[in-house]
């Protein structure tokens, strides 16, 4: 009798898992929330992470279910999705990318063959810095001002509103500013170009080092 029974217990807690199982989990930060102070505070943090990046996270799952892209990784959506899926999928990522850059004992400056190309195509660290800072400040609205590796094997920047991602061109990311208001409000009001400017300070150019090769 009970032998005769387990099968069925078995497929419950198998579907049962299925169903309540969301297809992709909150990321916790590699940092303590109040490591990047004073740059960037343990509020902004908290709130940007738990309640922004969350929500994606939370949104994306809800949209997924009973969609094509049910069960497809992350970066296979942002390539393929448009609309409200593709909007969540990428913010996902790009927090992800964002959260993972940034430390607070950061290699201060890039080497080896990723600071060659940085001064192969903008003259130096600091041009680079300054011209993505100069993108951050003119991109209109929410986005994201990102440094990329295109096809042919240089580095450019590119400024996306809202969810955009060099990878929907087929670029590599390789390290990424958060230009949206919610991710310096808190610190710095109206001062986009403060937080900025504020935050080359923990950019872990060894995590944007690794991404490049
Ligand atoms: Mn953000």
């Amino acid at each position: 009798m009970y032998l005769s029974v387990l099968p069925l217990i078995i497929h419950l807690m198998t579907t049962t898992d299925t169903m309540t199982q969301p297809q992709f989990t909150v990321r916790e930060l590699p940092y303590a929330y109040d490591a990047l102070a004073p740059q960037v505070s343990e509020e902004t943090l908290r709130f940007h992470h738990d309640k922004h990046y969350k929500g994606y996270i939370d949104k994306l799952n809800e949209l997924i279910v009973d969609s094509p892209y049910a069960g497809q990784p992350l970066e296979a959506i942002i390539v393929s999705a448009d609309g409200p899926i593709f909007n969540n999928a990428a913010q996902v990522w790009n927090h992800e990318f964002f959260f993972d850059q940034l430390s607070p004992t950061p290699q201060p400056r890039p080497t080896g063959a990723l600071k060659e190309a940085i001064d192969r195509d903008f003259g130096s660290v600091e041009q680079l810095k300054a011209q993505m800072n100069k993108a951050a400040a003119a991109l209109f609205g929410s986005g994201w001002v990102w440094l990329a590796e295109d096809k042919a094997g240089n580095l450019t920047i590119v400024s996306e509103q809202n969810a955009g991602n060099p990878l929907r061109h087929g670029m590599k990311p390789l390290l990424c500013l958060d230009v949206w208001e919610h991710a310096y409000y808190i610190d710095y009001r109206n001062r986009r170009a403060d937080a900025v400017a504020a935050l080359w300070d923990n950019i872990d150019w060894k995590k944007v080092e690794a991404r490049f090769h």
